[in-house]
């Protein structure tokens, strides 16, 4: 049974009517986007501030983190589609998008965990988008090698975006795949490379607040300048429970707190995710 949702979990319908253009753009293209596999309540919201997530590199996932709605039938798994590249671009042109984020499933199955596919899309998207749109890439821990970060880095997108999701001690339930230290080791790497990186989690998975406030300090540690908290919700009963709704107020003290320890930009509300308002991040990329 999944908890009922308090009022100010009520997704609001701003811009309904540019996402269904935009949905059938998408559709023309065959592309998709993490926004309608993972149910984002912010739809409507980021298309009208011409920001838009594509998932690269298919809809199924080789992980099985029990919190996320992706698909994860292995045995269906396509290898890279070698027009995504070019038909992101074209679609980024059209919609005239301003900050274009690039996420993915994980695909452990590909030698190069998918880095190949991202850097094609990036240069894709540099020769053909005239408006010369600002590229933020929410890349997979890649295994942690660093062979594959480097294909990434090559292809110069302008932020590195990796979430860690959670707090270490809830991986072996939330994320038995992954390896937090391993997750913070792909962030510091590319913050040595030079890259303005972020992060970004969600709350009401079980948390304590000083878990939370560990983990912001690991992320500063490894000098991390950009922060997304919003709230975990269930995708159906078959997914990890919400333990709890976190009320508005405490995602505005972890705000707070975070400005405080160095985050230059830190959206925490219970509605955002991890590329919610992730335009605006453009004026810190221009100074870095
Ligand atoms: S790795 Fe990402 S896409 Fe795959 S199951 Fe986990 S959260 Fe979902």
């Amino acid at each position: 049974m999944i908890k009922r949702k308090p009022h100010w979990l009520k997704s609001n319908k701003l811009g309904a009517r540019k996402s269904g253009m935009i949905r059938s753009k998408m559709h023309k293209y065959h592309l998709h986007t993490v926004c309608e596999s993972a149910k984002c309540p912010n739809q409507g919201e980021c298309f009208e501030r011409g920001t838009a997530t594509f998932m690269i590199l298919g809809e199924i996932c080789t992980r099985n983190c029990t919190f996320c709605a992706v698909r994860k039938d292995k045995k269906n798994i396509k290898p890279p589609a070698p027009d995504e590249p070019k038909n992101i671009a074209l679609v980024a042109r059209e919609l005239n998008l301003k900050h274009i984020v690039i996420t993915t499933v994980t695909r452990d199955d590909l030698p190069d965990g998918g880095a190949n596919q991202f850097a094609e899309t990036i240069s894709e998207i540099r020769k053909i988008c005239e408006q010369k749109p600002t590229i933020e890439v929410l890349i997979s821990d890649l295994q942690g090698k660093n062979e594959n970060l480097e294909i990434i880095f090559k292809a110069k997108p302008d932020v590195i975006n990796h979430n860690l999701e959670t707090v270490p001690r809830l991986y072996p339930k939330v994320r038995p795949m992954a390896n937090y230290q391993r997750s913070l080791k792909v962030l510091q790497t590319a913050q040595e490379a030079g890259f303005l990186t972020k992060s970004g989690i969600m709350l009401g998975l079980g948390e304590k607040k000083e878990e939370v406030l560990e983990l912001m300090a690991d992320l500063r540690n490894v000098k991390t300048k950009v922060m997304t908290i919003g709230q975990y919700m269930q995708p159906s009963k078959d997914h990890f429970p919400v333990v709890e709704y976190v009320h508005p107020e405490v995602f505005s003290k972890y705000r707070k707190i975070g400005l405080k320890m160095g985050f230059k930009l830190l959206e925490s509300a219970p509605l955002v995710r991890s590329s919610y308002h992730a335009e605006k991040v453009r004026p810190l990329i221009e100074k870095s």
